[in-house]
């Protein structure tokens, strides 16, 4: 199976060309699709399978075939654990999207407020963050999050790991309630099972 297969846009293959690859991976075949649907999606899916081009790129098709349900605010917002995550899975969504007319930032800690208050100012269709530093950015009203259609939480078991439960549930009450939601996981726990119940409804589920 290749890209084209998976009925990606044309500006999306040639960015997914630029890279080299050549082949969808596992995660990629099955994501794609589903994400694509518009459903909710659960996947089990380690790191270097390929999964943020599993979520991005159908994500990115989203975005430029449905009009926006709140013209200039934040489309997508993708929670993950560290920074280095954060600038990882944002860098990747510049490369996908680089034929596009969309905008990302990233956002975490431990760097001043200031210039993200600055960048927030301007329209944003993608939103990278850390769960900290975003629900600092809402406690000033500086983000707004009314506007979001799509939420991944990437590496989520890390998240519950660092501790991030509480902040991942008051993020959630920022959001409007009718939206796609994606949940990546390496492992599977109880509070793992217990946070895909209370936010996923009937998800497509994806195991590689
Ligand atoms: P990830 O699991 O998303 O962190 O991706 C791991 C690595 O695989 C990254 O360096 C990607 O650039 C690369 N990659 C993602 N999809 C493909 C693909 N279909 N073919 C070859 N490499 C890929």
């Amino acid at each position: 199976m290749s890209f084209s297969e998976l009925g990606l846009h044309e500006a999306i293959l040639r960015a997914v060309r630029e890279q080299g690859y050549e082949t969808p991976t596992p995660i990629q075949r099955q994501a794609i699709p589903a994400v694509l649907d518009g459903g909710d999606l659960l996947a089990g899916a380690q790191t270097g399978t390929g999964k943020t081009a599993g979520f991005t790129l159908p994500i990115l098709q989203r975005l430029i075939d449905t009009p926006a349900r709140k013209p200039g605010r934040i489309r997508t917002l993708i929670l993950a654990p560290t920074r280095e995550l954060a600038a990882q899975v944002e860098e990747s969504v510049r490369v996908y999207s680089r034929y596009l007319k969309l905008s990302s930032m990233v956002m975490f800690g431990g760097v001043g407020m200031q210039p993200q208050v600055d960048r927030l100012r301007k329209p944003l269709d993608i939103l990278v963050a850390c769960p900290g530093r975003l629900l600092d950015h809402a406690g000033q009203g500086t983000v707004d999050l009314s506007g979001v259609e799509i939420l991944v939480l990437d590496e989520a078991d890390r998240m519950l790991d660092m501790g991030f439960i509480h902040d991942i549930r008051r993020v959630l009450k920022l959001l409007p309630s009718k939206r796609q939601n994606l949940l990546f996981s390496a492992t599977f726990s109880d509070e793992i099972k217990a946070l895909a119940e209370g936010l996923l409804d009937k998800p497509a589920l994806i195991e590689v």
